[in-house]
């Protein structure tokens, strides 16, 4: 994989950067910046070089950039003007979606290099992820480098000192990585609705817990007794629903970072957006922060709950990916890591 520090002197060069201000707006103002901040390093390094930017992003929560500019320059610390200028949000193009090649072709018009700095939108094969590359050099950005890195350096590390804690809801996305990591890592525990899966699975009590219909399905091929997977032995429940580890498997889990030399967490314990319900997260965080271990988080809510608790500059990494991180730990080749031919390596071995 190229990447842009192999880039020196841009002057009359124009960039086509991929990058991500996926953020929450509320009231029409940007709620949460941290995935804006965490692309200011790259932007800077291209205009420092003389580049033109061109910046390509998609966004969610509103439907267009517009009214966000200002915030947006004021983040990222530029004018929109000349030199940096950004295109309308890429998913109302319906071509985005859809990987389409004469959508690839409008936003690279005009552009002699491609730079995608988008990690959480790696996992995603679309038309500024993917098909762009194609059609121009592309290299990755300062942040696809740091994510790959730190990610990939616990993936390689030895099992022994590893942990991985994974929580929250969406067990169809953190299953897989239960799956690949369990031979990788020295122990993976399991809370949230996962672990309200593998209890069913195993024919225990779950009364009224919230479970994924297809289970089974999903837990496929994972060993449920294999002395690696630790699993809740108490709960906080109300109603009959299991909203929160309980305070002897909170105990255990903490117990397990103690130990460990790497860690990474993805995924809130309970329902932690009830007060009631944090206490599994916030011991989970406090463990992992008091081992010393070089720690990873990711994931929307898993950073909206440590970032409550004061607790997130207190990680090693904070990835912006919660998708493509979960992808990236589930073994998964990313189609936008593809593109810039991140896995070029280990194919050139196979005949
Ligand atoms: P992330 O965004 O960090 O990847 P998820 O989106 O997968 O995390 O999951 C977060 C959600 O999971 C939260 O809304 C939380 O309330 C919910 N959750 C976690 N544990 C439980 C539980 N036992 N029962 C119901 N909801 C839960
Ligand atoms: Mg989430």
């Amino acid at each position: 994989m190229k990447s842009i520090d192999q880039l020196q002197d841009l002057k009359g060069m124009t960039v086509l950067l991929r990058t991500d201000f996926d953020v929450p707006v509320v009231n029409g103002s940007i709620a949460e910046p941290f995935r804006i901040t965490r692309q200011k390093a790259t932007v800077e390094y291209l205009v420092s070089r003389g580049a033109k930017v061109v910046l390509a992003a998609h966004i969610s929560a509103v439907p267009s950039f517009e009214p966000l500019k200002p915030q947006l320059e004021q983040l990222l610390g530029v004018t929109f003007g000349d030199a940096v200028t950004l295109v309308e949000n890429t998913r109302l193009n319906p071509g985005e979606e859809k990987n389409d090649t004469s959508f690839a072709h409008e936003l690279v018009a005009g552009c002699d290099i491609y730079v995608n700095n988008a990690f959480a939108v790696c996992h995603r094969p679309h038309a500024s992820v993917v098909a762009v590359a194609g059609l121009l050099p592309s290299y990755a950005g300062l942040l696809i480098k740091e994510e790959t890195d730190a990610l990939s350096k616990f993936i390689d590390a030895p099992a022994k000192g590893k942990v991985v804690y994974m929580g929250g809801a969406k067990a169809s996305t953190k299953a897989p990585v239960v799956r690949h990591m369990i031979a990788k890592a020295e122990f993976v525990a399991v809370g949230g609705i996962l672990a309200n899966d593998i209890y069913k699975v195993l024919g225990r009590d779950i009364a009224q817990s919230q479970v994924d219909d297809n289970a089974a399905e999903l837990l496929e091929g994972l060993d449920l007794h294999d002395p690696r997977l630790v699993i809740p032995t108490d709960a906080i429940t109300e109603n009959g629903q299991m909203l929160d580890i309980g305070p002897h498997t909170a105990a255990a889990f903490s117990a397990l970072a103690a130990a460990a030399s790497m860690i990474v967490w993805n995924g809130p314990m309970g329902r932690f957006e009830d007060a009631r319900f944090m206490t599994g997260t916030e011991a989970i965080a406090h463990a992992i922060i008091a081992s010393g271990a070089l720690s990873i988080v990711g994931g929307g809510d898993t950073i909206r709950a440590v970032d409550s608790l004061g607790l997130l500059e207190k990680f090693t990494f904070v990835s912006t990916g919660g998708g493509a991180m979960l992808a990236f730990l589930a073994g998964e080749q990313l189609p936008g890591l593809k593109a810039l031919g991140y896995y070029d390596h280990d194919e050139s071995k196979t005949p």
